[in-house]
């Protein structure tokens, strides 16, 4: 039996991050998938926990040699889902989640009819400015790029099949649990 993928996606300090986890806390049937990246590492993360940090070379040959399952630059770093550990996931029948951006988002749906997209939303547009403020981890610039980027992002909404606003991520999670604990009743393969 196939499992099926999950992707989150959100605009940047949204609060993805803490709501997967949570996430993965909550249900330990769920696999996240760790991303490739040619971004530098924040404080705190960890290589092969949070991200597998990367250099440009080996990404272009991980792209080149058909490694990635879907692959973006996103925010002026690339970064891709790595293809045989979810393949692997998907045919023990695990549902895996990939918390991707959107043009990662819109591959996976091209290649996988039967994924499931969710995204996540900000309670407020201010509040979302708020919370990329308090982040504090870029530079004023950087973060003024990624709003904008976000907002770009919104004419990919339609694509998504679910959307969660994430006032309390307490909340949220439990959302995200009830979606997936339907999906597999209510959507069907194409
Ligand atoms: P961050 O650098 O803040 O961790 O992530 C920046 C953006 O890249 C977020 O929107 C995140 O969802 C997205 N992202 C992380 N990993 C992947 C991936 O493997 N593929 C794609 N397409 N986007 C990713």
């Amino acid at each position: 039996m196939g499992g099926r993928l999950i992707v989150i996606s959100g605009p940047s300090g949204v609060g993805k991050g803490t709501v997967v986890s949570e996430l993965l806390n909550r249900d330990k049937e769920l696999v996240l998938s760790i991303s490739v990246t040619t971004r530098s590492p924040r404080p705190g993360e960890v290589d092969g926990k949070d991200y597998y940090f990367v250099d440009y070379s080996t990404f272009k040959k991980m792209v080149a040699t058909d490694r990635l399952l879907e692959w973006a630059y996103v925010h002026g770093s690339y970064y891709g889902t790595p293809k045989d550990f979810v393949m692997q996931h998907l045919e023990q029948g695990r549902k895996v989640i990939l918390e991707i951006d959107m043009q990662g988002a819109m591959q996976v749906r091209r290649r996988f009819p039967d994924a499931i997209l969710i995204f996540l939303l900000p309670p407020s547009l201010d509040e979302l400015k708020h919370r990329l403020m308090k982040r504090g981890t870029e530079e004023m610039d950087e973060q003024q790029l990624r709003l904008l980027r976000s907002l770009q992002e919104l004419d990919y909404l339609r694509e998504y099949h679910f959307f969660v606003v994430n006032v309390e991520v307490n909340q949220a999670v439990e959302n995200i649990m009830k979606i997936l604990s339907l999906v597999d009743f209510v959507v069907t393969e194409d």
